[in-house]
């Protein structure tokens, strides 16, 4: 299944994404994740499960397709990402976390910070998680536990991770995680979904998910072997090569198969 989260008549909606003649639409209500409780508490007031006609995805108002309680993400995920930026291809899974402020809307403009030098962008492949998950062991049914997949952008700001020694402030701005625009159980990363970024319509990454340094199954193992998984939390898989520096008023589109894209523009901050 594929769904999205909207906003119709005020009130955040999960819908079902299906193609109708080569576009998506939203057709009607999805199931409400246990994860949100403001929209489940809104539906026991009755008033999540307004009626909405059925609409193209392109005309509804969206927001992240879910409401995780923890955004954690790997670094150096890909070969050549790795080496472009100087680094060693990682013996270990690299981790850091993305503040749930960060998190934006597909189309939500990311806003660039003028303390910032050099703004990047990472297409990502995304995982969210689907039930509790703890202490997985390598052959675990890895699948079982998660709900589906999205597309992130692991906005990063490139001379503020070097200059800091750690990762909190460069990758944590306000709107550097945009999100969506569907979440879809249809595909299989270990198939080999391709990862691209466009800047302006440019394409500048082009990556497989075939291509991962960790598969999910060892990102899994080791994450939950210290950080337990809700539902709804989000794995960004890493980046692919290709990063480079924004600048006001770039658009940056991350497309992964089955899953869309996820369009949004950059500006510097107001003053
Ligand atoms: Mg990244």
């Amino acid at each position: 299944m594929k769904t999205c989260r909207f906003l119709h008549d005020g009130t955040a909606h999960y819908g079902v994404v299906e193609e109708r003649n080569g576009t998506l639409w939203i057709t009607g209500p999805a199931p409400i994740p246990e994860e949100d409780r403001a929209a489940q508490l809104a539906n026991l007031r009755g008033n999540a499960r307004t009626a909405f006609a059925p609409m193209p995805l392109s005309a509804a108002k969206l927001l992240p397709p879910v409401t995780p309680g923890k955004i954690i993400c790997v670094g150096r995920n890909y070969r050549d990402h790795a080496k472009e930026l100087g680094n060693e291809v990682p013996q270990e899974p690299l981790l850091f976390f993305k503040p749930i402020s960060s998190l934006l809307a597909p189309g939500g403009t990311v806003v660039m910070p003028r303390v910032a030098e050099r703004i990047d962008f990472e297409g990502e492949l995304t995982v969210v998680i689907g039930r509790r998950a703890s202490k997985l062991k390598p052959d675990a049914d890895w699948r079982s536990y998660v709900r589906g997949y999205t597309i992130a952008n692991d906005v990063t700001a490139r001379d503020l991770q070097k200059k800091d020694g750690q990762w909190t402030r460069a990758k944590g701005f306000d709107s550097f995680c945009p999100v969506g625009p569907i979440l879809s159980d249809e595909v299989d990363p270990e198939s080999g979904l391709t990862v691209e970024t466009r800047v302006n319509g440019e394409l500048r990454q082009h990556g497989s998910t075939t291509d991962f340094i960790f598969s999910i199954s060892q990102l899994l193992a080791y994450i939950t072997a210290a950080i337990t998984l809700e539902p709804g939390d989000l794995l960004l898989t890493g980046t692919p090569a290709g990063v480079a520096a924004l600048a006001h008023g770039d658009r940056v589109e991350v497309s992964i198969t089955g899953l869309g894209t996820l369009s949004n523009p950059f500006a510097v901050e107001a003053n």
